[in-house]
């Protein structure tokens, strides 16, 4: 028997419940994991409350993200012992995930513990981490340098938002952080290497079809009306990754800074990327971010507490990252 959060369904409504599960309920799989550590999104607490349509069949483990020990595998890449991560492929939405002492995956689906970082740290940066690698990646691929001018990232204090900030500041961009929560969280987004901290309600006004050109290039995690306003804000021949969806799933916008501006918008899932794309941004983000990412922009819970913080998290009153102790 083992410890795991589980999520059902009564009368439409999710229930979340710690509870005692027996091995051979786990789902099919290649590799047997000793979970040590998973991580909080913004995508695990819409399962987790169920105000979104995350969870594709009851009973289920959420937890996206998982790091933790091999004990048995029936596939020659992995063997006991070996320390491994996953992030995405489905698993708390279609397929047990991280938030229990044990799971059981595909080894398709794992990537071998990046070296350098702890089984903790991976989670740290998880899918949130992961996903901001890959957003400023795909800028790096389109062209955008830092003498190019300012890159802006919104959702800033969210989990990809401020490995976002992170990573673009490593890398030698002028980071403008947009945020609503400039008050309670400006300092740190500096401290993490934004120059400049904009009010989120200036990007909520509603867009003219062009705006001044102010950007270089931008990470969105908010989507919506914001991202509207970015386009129309961002240089000739910008380029903005979209990742995510915390304002809004629409997005209001005209053809006009594609066909006048050259601006493009790149797409951005990291749930379903390549093993090697992921293994290089895994390498990639374990040279870029600092130490201090891991003081200041992380911390730890318990599962007894993962409600509550999914509760926040869907409120956008979470900062940074929430790694679960299992
Ligand atoms: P977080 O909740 O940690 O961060 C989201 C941030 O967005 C909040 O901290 C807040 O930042 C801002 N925000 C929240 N609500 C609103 C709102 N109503 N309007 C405008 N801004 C808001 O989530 P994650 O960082 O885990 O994920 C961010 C987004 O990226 C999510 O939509 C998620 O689903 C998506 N995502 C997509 C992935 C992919 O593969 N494409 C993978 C991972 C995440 P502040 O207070 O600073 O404004």
């Amino acid at each position: 028997m083992f410890k795991a959060l589980v999520l059902n369904q009564e009368e439409k409504k999710t229930i979340a419940a710690i509870q005692q599960v027996e091995e051979s309920q786990l789902p099919e799989g290649d590799v047997l994991i000793d979970v040590d550590y998973s991580s909080l999104n913004f995508k695990d607490g819409l399962a987790i409350t169920g105000k979104g349509k995350i969870v594709r069949q009851f009973p289920m483990v959420p937890g996206i993200d998982l790091s933790g020990t091999v004990t048995e595998s029936s596939d020659d890449r992995y063997k006991a012992g070996d320390k491994v991560v996953l992030t995405g492929w489905g698993v708390g939405e279609g397929h047990w995930g991280g938030m229990a002492e044990k799971a059981r995956l595909k080894a398709d689906w794992l990537v071998p513990q990046p070296e350098g970082l702890s089984g903790k740290q991976a989670m740290m940066i998880g899918t949130a981490g992961l996903t901001a690698m890959l957003c400023v990646q795909a800028l790096v691929d389109a062209g955008i340098k830092p003498e190019h001018g300012e890159v802006l990232v919104t959702g800033a204090s969210g989990g990809v938002g401020s490995v976002a900030v992170t990573l673009l500041s490593q890398l030698g961009y002028q980071v403008a952080a947009v945020t609503g929560r400039a008050e309670a969280n400006g300092e740190l987004l500096k401290q993490l290497g934004a120059a400049r901290i904009i009010e989120r309600s200036e990007f909520e006004e509603p867009s003219r079809p062009l705006e001044k050109q102010i950007w270089a290039g931008a990470v969105d995690t908010v989507g919506s009306k914001v991202l509207a306003k970015v386009l129309a804000q961002v240089d000739y021949n910008g380029a903005v990754a979209a990742c995510g969806l915390a304002g809004g799933f629409d997005l209001p916008t005209t053809v006009m800074p594609f066909i006048l501006r050259n601006v493009s918008l790149l797409g951005v899932d990291s749930v379903m990327c390549p093993f090697e794309k992921r293994q290089q941004a895994w390498k990639r983000l374990n040279e870029l971010l600092p130490a201090s990412f891991y003081e200041q922009a992380c911390r730890e819970v318990q599962l007894e507490e993962v409600a509550e913080c999914a509760e926040a998290i869907t409120n956008g009153q979470i900062t940074g990252r929430v790694v679960i102790k299992l």
